[in-house]
């Protein structure tokens, strides 16, 4: 027997092609995917990957800039230092695809730069929150997640410009995590499908066409109409206005999250992403650094519209301060610029929703990924396409991300949302 080296074993494991070299033949179908950011393009790479030939898939995206997208605004880190693990495993199938990006989503010898950047996460905790870590870490280690527990003493000699002494507890990411371009990633996941032969058409979904039980053909806003025996749900904030076309109420919301990207004088060497009990994280990026507040559970969170406004005042009532609390070098900083997206929110337990509706067998859904969609997206397209093609999942199982724990209202928690 030939054994592969662990390269050849990953690029094995995430590579689209290989994976329908090695997959039994699929029925022909004809797929509509509603949204081209990471998740849809994703889904589409994987359908065509996995169904070649005989599957016809059709993304229809009103902005092939992806201006508006989430996925062109996002933070685009990826981690494994979630509390559940589905999560742990989805970040790590991304974290093995990203890697292998430049292999897998080569097209005519043109390689993708996602530029990766490893680098931890460090979560930080004070007395209460401890407990907290340290029960996240037990799961972690469970998943085999490189990460380590550090006292404030032995992360202030880590990283010296660090204020620790309010602190007691941290957790520091040792691989698998960091940080690439998400537009990037997005851009490369579509190239890729269209070369498998995806179709892309710029138009808006603005209806479904019903057939008894289930939808025959999306209607879209040119007046077109594109029959199928699937689709796919993956317009990201949008995603709950696509639901109710179809008559689902969807409980995902778009809440507005800004990123501020700032200097600092005195320069730091290296962070990781830094997540300070305040509900500010901070990264390096470049030369400088990018950073954000996460609301807390009782702190208001509307629906935010519209898109474009970063929240500018967040940067002096929240992220300034706590900044310069946690970090004494960024007294000095300067705000250079900031930018808002939304967030696709799913508040009964911040995981996403995929799969098909109960009521509605050929509506798949991929929404709701409650800020962590970018790194999730190369798993969900995975696990979408296995669905489609197969009716069950063949490698990862997201059963347990499906609508049945929506509607009987059992969250599916993930407590480490950022
Ligand atoms: C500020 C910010 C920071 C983030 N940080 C991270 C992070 O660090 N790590 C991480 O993993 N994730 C992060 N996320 C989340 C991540 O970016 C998203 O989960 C992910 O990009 C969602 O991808 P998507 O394809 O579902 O949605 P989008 O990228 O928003 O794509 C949806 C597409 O659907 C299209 N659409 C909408 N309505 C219709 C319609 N009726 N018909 C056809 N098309 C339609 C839209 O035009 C849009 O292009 C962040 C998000 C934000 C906003």
């Amino acid at each position: 027997m030939i054994r592969l080296n662990r390269a050849a074993q990953v690029r094995k494991t995430v590579n689209p092609e290989e994976t329908h070299r090695r997959s039994a033949p699929v029925p022909e179908m004809r797929i509509v995917v509603v949204g081209g950011g990471a998740i849809g393009s994703a889904v589409a790479l994987f359908t065509k990957a996995l169904g070649g030939a005989a599957v016809e898939v059709d993304v229809v995206e009103p902005d092939p800039g992806l201006v508006l997208a989430s996925s062109a605004r996002s933070a685009s880190s990826i981690r494994q230092q979630f509390s559940n693990p589905i999560n742990i495993q989805m970040s790590r199938f991304g974290h093995a695809f990203i890697t292998g990006a430049a292999d897998t989503l080569a097209v005519d010898g043109q390689v993708p730069d996602i530029g990766l950047v490893s680098s931890g996460y460090l979560f930080l905790a004070h007395e209460a929150g401890a407990p907290v870590l340290q029960a996240l870490h037990a799961v972690q280690r469970a998943q085999a997640v490189q990460v380590d527990l550090l006292t404030p003493q032995a992360l202030a000699q880590r990283l010296p410009w660090l204020r620790c002494d309010d602190l007691a507890l941290a957790s520091l990411g040792l691989a698998g995590e960091g940080w690439f371009d998400g537009y990037a990633l997005a851009r490369a996941l579509a190239a890729k499908a269209r070369a498998l032969g995806a179709r892309w058409q710029r138009a808006r979904v603005a209806g479904f066409e019903r057939g008894g039980a289930r939808r025959v053909a999306a209607q879209l806003d040119d007046g077109r109409r594109l029959p199928a025996d699937a689709f796919v749900n993956a317009a990201g904030p949008w995603a709950a206005g696509v639901a109710a076309l179809a008559g689902i109420r969807l409980p995902v919301h778009a809440r507005r999250r800004t990123v501020f990207a700032f200097d600092s004088p005195l320069r730091l060497p290296r962070t990781p992403l830094v997540a300070d009990c305040s509900g500010v994280w901070f990264r390096s990026e470049g030369h400088g650094y990018i950073g954000g507040w996460t609301p807390g559970e009782h702190d208001a969170d509307p629906d935010d519209l519209p898109l474009d406004e970063p929240d500018l005042e967040q940067f002096d009532a929240r992220v300034w301060p706590a900044l310069a609390h946690r970090v004494p070098a960024f007294e000095a900083l300067r705000m250079r610029r900031a930018w808002a997206g939304y967030y696709e929110v799913h508040p009964l337990d911040h995981n996403a929703i995929i799969g098909p509706h109960p009521a509605l067998a050929n509506l798949v859904f991929a929404n709701g990924f409650s800020g962590h969609g970018l790194q999730h997206a190369p798993a969900a397209g995975r696990g979408v396409a296995e669905w489609l093609l197969h009716g069950a999942y063949r490698s990862l199982d997201l059963g347990p991300l499906g609508w049945q724990r929506v509607l009987d209202q059992q969250p599916f928690v993930e407590q480490a949302v950022i």
